[in-house]
């Protein structure tokens, strides 16, 4: 499932295959409005659609049964991870205390069993019981959970294994604990905002590591991940008691989406989940932010008027606690400069669309409709709508895998190149920048946002840049400038080629720490030969190690939350 940026990105991830037709069928009718006013596209999505159809219903037990024999049939055939997303689905669909939602959790108990997963098995458990589980079969469980417990006992847990590679941490920001010291923030002359060193940063350093302030998910992976984190959590989740369209990591999880954001989406889900589209994230921070004043409009209304949109710096703020509120503010505040983006008016003209449709399905829910009763409170959240969603788009940094997304506060202030410095990796809630070739002082800090100069020809970069509104201006994509082939052939008549340089013994079999340890002595050392062929196989591997070791760290560091 995971892909850092190199090898994340479908073509397709744009727009979901409704949406898609629902923008070609609106692109072609003449009616369209021909006006930037946003209450002109309300209006039309209003008289002519897309209605979205799609039926948000109850919990239904006879459905979470037959859900739960289709998940025990391909449990018979081995096939695990089919059959846990089957159990979830209906653990999701089962009502409140039944025996169905019992059953569920017992059956998803027995796979983690099969998997050597003996902590999720007895959380699992301890989950049935919690529920009804039915008195017949309690020793079935009781026999299980004896078992696991000797597993345990006997030393077969995987939570033995504590990984931590990615030690090598630069010393962090006093005031934002996410960032490391010693970084800046700059208005570059080609493309806005950008990061700089303000020292020389050495390779393998962690220079970031951050949390996202938001989070989404495909409709494609909604019985596998938490709709309010985005993370997978090894896909024990917990259903929204209401719906049977969303699940959460665990209680807290639980808790904070509703708090945040499911309950302004309770009973319109599958609807969002229909037309959902890349930008949902931006729509979702509206809603956040309008938790944040407990669903007072008022009050946010005077509290986003009083602060006007204006180059903030985020680097010089203090965000040594978590405040929630003044991170909203960040995001308000963000001048989203949408100039010099490809196709700019026809993007305008789809954000506003997707806008409208967005706006017609919220304002179905209870909770939005009892709330946005006034004209002034629905223009608010119509304008504001379109503005979040611009913002979250400029702010967009292509972390997560294909089917969630996240958005950074501080991430996001780094710019993309072909042929970054640094690489950005992502897995379950966590985002870390790690140095991958040496940073000198007064260098921008450059991660890729997908296209790898490595990886993609120019033509795929262009395609994928443009999707992401820009046309990269980056060395190994410049034409002009050509310095990259030149600098490429300088060195290659300069030195030897780094085959007979690098006396790597056989990292097929060396630790996965040694062969990090090497691989960052050996970039260190050669990083003059950049940009030549033979670097880049040291510095894919290198990439390569860094994605295993981070997804270790992260994975042992999850299930370390599952020991009781
Ligand atoms: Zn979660
Ligand atoms: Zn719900
Ligand atoms: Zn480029």
């Amino acid at each position: 499932m995971f892909c850092n940026n190199h090898s994340g990105i479908r073509k397709d991830q744009v727009t979901s295959k409704p949406l898609f037709q629902y923008l070609t069928d609106f692109f072609k009718n003449p009616a369209r409005p021909a006006t930037d006013d946003i209450g002109a596209y309300r209006d039309y999505v209003q008289q002519h659609g897309p209605s979205v159809d799609v039926v948000d219903g109850g919990k239904c037990n006879e459905k979470a049964g037959a859900l739960r024999r289709e998940g025990n049939r391909l449990y018979l055939k081995k096939r695990f991870k089919p059959a846990l997303e089957k159990y979830n689905e209906s653990i999701c669909w089962a009502l409140g205390d039944s025996e169905d939602l019992a059953l569920g959790y017992a059956n998803r108990s027995a796979i983690y069993y099969e998997q050597g997963e003996y902590e999720l098995c007895l959380a699992n458990i301890a989950l049935a019981r919690k529920h009804r589980y039915p008195e017949l079969l309690q020793p079935k469980l009781q026999t299980r959970e004896q078992n696991c417990k000797q597993k345990i006992a006997t030393g077969h847990s995987r939570c033995n294994y504590h990984f931590s590679a990615l030690d090598f941490k630069a010393k962090v920001n006093d005031k934002i604990p996410a960032v490391a010291k010693d970084i800046i923030m700059k208005q570059m002359p080609e493309c806005g905002r950008g990061l700089v060193a303000n020292r020389a940063f050495k390779v393998g350093e962690v220079i970031l590591h951050e949390q996202p302030i938001m989070a989404a998910i495909d409709t494609q992976v909604k019985y596998l991940n938490c709709d309010f984190c985005s993370n997978e959590n090894f896909h024990s989740l917990i259903p929204c008691p209401k719906c049977p369209s969303v699940m959460f990591c665990n209680e807290e999880c639980l808790e904070n989406g509703q708090k945040y954001i499911h309950r302004f989406e309770c009973g319109i889900s599958e609807k969002l989940h229909h037309i959902r589209s890349d930008d949902y994230l931006g729509i979702r921070m509206f809603f956040y932010g309008l938790s944040l004043f407990d669903g007072n409009v008022g009050k946010m209304i005077k509290f986003c008027k009083s602060r006007p949109k204006t180059e903030v710096n985020p680097l010089k703020l203090d965000f040594k606690n978590h405040d929630r509120l003044k991170e909203f503010e960040l995001f308000h505040r963000v001048e989203n400069n949408n100039e010099g983006y490809c196709d700019e008016e026809m993007y305008e003209t789809a954000f506003r669309f997707l806008t409208a449709i967005y706006y017609k399905i919220y304002m179905t829910q209870p909770q939005i409709k009892s709330i946005f009763v006034q004209r002034r409170y629905k223009n608010f959240m119509l304008s504001s709508l379109l503005d979040y969603m611009r913002t979250a788009h400029f702010m967009a940094i292509g972390p997560g895998d294909k089917y969630t997304e996240q958005l950074f506060s501080f991430a996001s202030l780094c710019n993309h190149s072909c042929d970054p410095n640094t690489l950005s990796l992502y897995w379950s809630g966590q985002l870390k920048f790690v140095v991958l070739r040496p940073i000198s002082k007064n260098e921008e800090i450059l991660i890729s946002y997908g296209p790898l100069y490595c990886e993609h020809t120019a033509a795929d970069r262009h395609y994928l840049t443009t999707r992401m509104f820009f046309e990269c201006i980056c060395d190994a994509c410049d034409p002009i400038s050509n310095a990259f082939t030149f600098k490429c052939m300088v060195t290659e008549l300069l030195y030897p080629a780094l085959a007979d340089m690098h006396m790597c013994p056989n990292p097929a079999i060396m630790l996965l720490t040694d062969k990090l340890r090497k691989l960052r002595n050996d970039i260190e050392v050669y990083s003059f030969v950049h940009p030549r062929d033979d670097f880049y196989a040291v510095l894919d591997d290198y990439r390569q190690c860094l994605t295993w070791a981070f997804v270790a760290e992260i994975d042992s560091s999850l299930r370390a939350k599952h020991v009781r």
